[in-house]
């Protein structure tokens, strides 16, 4: 299986000179599913641009599968989902879906089977003939995770894909994440803000800090899989995201990999606790 990511001792600066990465390693097994979380601000964003080849490291190095990043995405073998779902809105469902196949070259009767088939992963099967503007929020946003998965990548990246959905559509869509998770186990990189999120879905968690950005420390996820629903009423599930809080607000993680260094400012501690969405 491939989609193994490395990022080791990667810095980054804007050409403003904005230093937003500051030696960051963190290395994610093929399959695995790695958060990331931290205040806005602290390079998030920018650790997957990286990974997803649209910035170039200053320092250190990108690496999926021992190969610098530029060959699977040429290859497009990574997706890439983002808060903002970016669908074509003249294009119904299963157009939408199939653009990524267009656009390599690959448009046939397989790929628009496929997308059938991921539209109905993702439970839109009855809504391939829809417009965009027919859609609600959370519909939209399962479009474009099935977009992503359309040419079978091994990486997907994805940026606070449910940062603007309400709590409830959220919970539905981290259902739905998990289930085609479970059944595609592609690697996954996952920005959030939300505590809660990010312990239900992932295998580790990597809390960053400061400016620029640091791996503070890599909190793994013990909760049994499938995770279920229910596992988030779980005594465990609170110590996880107490554990989570606590490296947020600059205390060292005893047993994790600490990469980082100065604490939190405060202002940040209070935007990731607002997160936790409890
Ligand atoms: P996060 O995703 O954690 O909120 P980002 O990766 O978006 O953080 O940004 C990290 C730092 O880089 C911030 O200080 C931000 O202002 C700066 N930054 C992000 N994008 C650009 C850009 N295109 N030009 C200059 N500075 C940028």
């Amino acid at each position: 299986m491939e989609g193994a990511i490395v990022c080791d001792g990667v810095s980054f600066s804007y050409p403003n000179g904005a230093r937003a990465l500051e030696r960051v390693g963190l290395s994610v097994t093929p399959g695995e599913f790695v958060s990331l979380i931290g205040p806005s601000g602290c390079g998030k964003s920018t650790l997957l641009r990286l990974v997803a080849d649209t910035l170039r490291p200053e320092e250190g190095r990108v690496t999926i599968d021992g190969a610098p990043p530029r060959g699977a995405r040429t290859a497009r073998r990574i997706g890439m989902v983002f808060q903002e779902p970016a669908l074509l809105p003249w294009r119904r469902t299963a157009a939408n879906v199939e653009l990524p196949l267009e656009l390599g070259g690959r448009r046939d009767g397989a790929g628009h089977a496929r997308a059938l088939e991921l539209l109905e992963r993702v439970g839109l099967g009855e809504y391939a003939g829809r417009l965009p503007a027919q859609l609600s929020g959370g519909q939209r946003q399962r479009v474009s995770l099935a977009r992503a998965l359309i040419a079978d990548p091994e990486v997907l990246l994805m940026d606070e894909p449910f940062g603007a959905l309400d709590q409830i559509t959220r919970d539905e869509m981290n259902r739905v994440l998990l289930r085609v998770w479970e059944a595609t186990r592609i690697t996954v990189l996952f920005v959030t803000h939300s505590i809660a999120e990010a312990v239900y879905l992932s295998d580790r968690v990597a809390v960053f800090n400061g400016r620029p950005g640091t791996i503070r420390s890599i909190i793994p996820i013990t909760l049994p899989r499938p995770r279920l629903p229910e596992v988030r009423r779980a005594e465990e599930f609170f110590g996880l995201e107490t554990r989570v809080l606590t490296a947020l607000e600059g205390s060292p993680e005893p047993g994790s990999r600490a990469a980082g260094g100065a604490a939190t400012p405060a202002d940040s501690v209070g935007a990731s606790r607002a997160g936790t969405g409890r």
